[in-house]
């Protein structure tokens, strides 16, 4: 694959060092490609861009009906080069061709669904004293930093490019220095269809350089970031000196609450997918099962029996259902929690060990890992791990899975098993979470907003929420009986 460069101004640019960083495929260690190692001069050069393209008003002056014209030539583009973008997901992040076939899928449909939403009517008219009218318009933000992570690098990209250019912003985009492959892509279909010069923007590079300076300049005026919990927080301060709008969609450490009253083996079912598709590497997989007291050795034994036969592999085998961890430094990090569960005292019910068997030995795998005998209190337990590594807690009754449900700093998901409705229902809204299921994991869609209470961010993705954040909301006073008002007497 011929090197990657970024998209600033319209044009294909090269960092202003000409440095360059490997990109590296997860399945085998081997350089894919190498992307430009931008820097803050890059970023400026971008965030000029952006703001340059939003005074014109290229973007924000035109009509919604023709911004929402070229999201749908957008999503027609991402159907046309779905299997090429497919391979490139899987061969980038490792994720297995299913999961990528459909994360390409969804962010199709994600430009379509902001495309639709955008030409329908919005604002607000007031009855205020007469003579005067009042009412409310929704405006574009202005120029949009948006920064995402690794774990869908194409889907998590969409989820925020479409929105905030359905809106009326310009961005300045920069995706994980981990897995800019599909990004660039992407960026490729928006000079494909044309989008104006500086309306869409890319800057590779690392995190704390490049991400920094969209979050610290005063060009941008708004900061949509997806990502760990403490990056979250960096990026939040950092953009307070500026007082940039800030959207947070941050870590988890979701409870998956199964009642002995639940059906066994769909709660099983979901509970393995809950957390071992995406290798776990998803903000809101159920990392935490709870069971009743009752089915606990029934359920740990049936669940350990299933997590063992995972068919784990590199993400281009059309068997393999859970492929490799991201990086080399990522599985470095699962490893490391691994050790702290046993230091801690937990048990391991199976897995725990990275998988070096003849083909998988240069890449970053790591077996299913199921943790019982735990405490509330463990790393374990209360840590965002990001990997195939669940904890299986055992509660008694109703209110102590409440309990231990929201007993972490985090609050994206949850989900209920039981087929008592009144009784998942109860336990739902105690939830301190902004996902939620019952008698499910993971679905999610364009349509409802995404993301969570208490540390795992501020504000929400998809649906109108979504599109909400990257608007800003303008009162319009209009006086209908133009003559002095008198107030002072000459
Ligand atoms: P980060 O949160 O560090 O990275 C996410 C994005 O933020 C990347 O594009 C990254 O750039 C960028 N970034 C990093 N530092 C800064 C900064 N100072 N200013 C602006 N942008 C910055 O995730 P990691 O990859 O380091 O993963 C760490 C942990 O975060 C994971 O183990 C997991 O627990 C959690 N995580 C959660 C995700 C979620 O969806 N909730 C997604 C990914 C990670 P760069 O390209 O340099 O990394």
């Amino acid at each position: 694959m011929a090197n990657l460069k970024m998209f600033i101004d319209g044009e294909w640019k090269e960092s202003e060092t000409l440095e360059t960083r490997p990109v590296i495929n997860p399945a085998n260690g081997e350089v894919i490609s190498y992307s430009p190692e931008g820097t803050a001069v890059d970023a400026r050069a971008a965030i000029f861009a952006a703001r340059r393209a939003f005074e014109e008003g290229v973007w924000s002056g035109i009509s919604a009906q023709e911004r929402a014209s070229y999201l749908f030539k957008i999503a027609d583009k991402i159907e046309e080069y779905a299997d090429e973008l497919t391979q490139l997901e899987t061969m980038d992040n490792g994720k297995p061709l299913r999961e990528a076939g459909f994360d390409i899928g969804d962010a199709a449909a994600c430009f379509r669904y902001y495309a639709g939403l955008i030409t329908k009517p919005d604002g607000y008219t007031y009855h205020v004293a007469d003579p005067m009218q009042a009412m409310v318009v929704r405006e574009p933000v202005g120029v949009c930093g948006l920064i995402v992570p690794w774990n869908y690098p194409l889907l998590m990209s969409v989820w925020k490019i479409a929105p905030a250019l359905a809106a009326g912003n310009t961005i300045v985009f920069k995706p994980s220095e981990v897995t800019p492959v599909t990004p660039k892509k992407l960026f490729e279909i928006f000079e494909e269809v044309g989008l104006p010069k500086g309306v869409a923007n890319m800057v590779m590079g690392a995190g704390p350089v490049v991400g920094h300076e969209i979050a610290s300049h005063p060009e941008v005026d708004m900061i949509s970031f997806t990502g760990g919990t403490k990056t979250g927080k960096h990026i939040m301060k950092t953009a307070a000196d500026t007082m940039k709008k800030v959207s947070l969609e941050l870590g988890g450490k979701s409870p998956n609450i199964i009642f002995a009253d639940a059906d066994f083996e769909t709660a099983v079912d979901y509970a393995l997918f809950g957390i071992f598709s995406g290798s776990g590497q998803v903000c809101s997989a159920g990392s935490r099962i709870l069971v009743e007291e009752s089915i606990y050795d029934k359920f740990v034994e049936r669940f350990v029996e299933r997590a063992k036969k995972i068919k784990v592999g590199a993400g281009n085998d059309p068997i393999t259902e859970m492929g490799p961890l991201v990086s080399e430094q990522h599985l470095e990090k699962i490893l490391h929690y691994i050790e702290v569960g046993l230091e801690e005292g937990a048990t391991i019910a199976c897995g725990g060990k990275r998988i070096v068997s003849k083909g998988l030995e240069k890449g970053f795998f790591v077996e299913p890992t199921v943790f019982i005998n735990v405490k509330p209190e463990m790393k374990i337990v209360q840590e965002e791990i990001f990997g195939p590594v669940v904890v299986i807690q055992k509660f008694q009754d109703e209110s102590e899975a409440v309990k231990l449900a929201n007993n972490t700093i985090y609050g994206l998901a949850g989900a209920v098993f039981s087929n008592d409705g009144a009784k998942a229902l109860r336990v739902i809204k105690k939830l301190r979470a902004g996902i939620t299921w019952v008698n499910s994991y993971h679905p999610t869609y364009n349509e409802a907003p995404w993301g969570g209470y208490k540390q795992s961010g501020i504000g929400r993705s998809l649906g109108t929420f979504g599109l909400e954040e990257f608007q800003e909301i303008k009162q319009i006073n209009i006086n209908l009986q133009v003559e002095p008002i008198g107030w002072f007497s000459n």
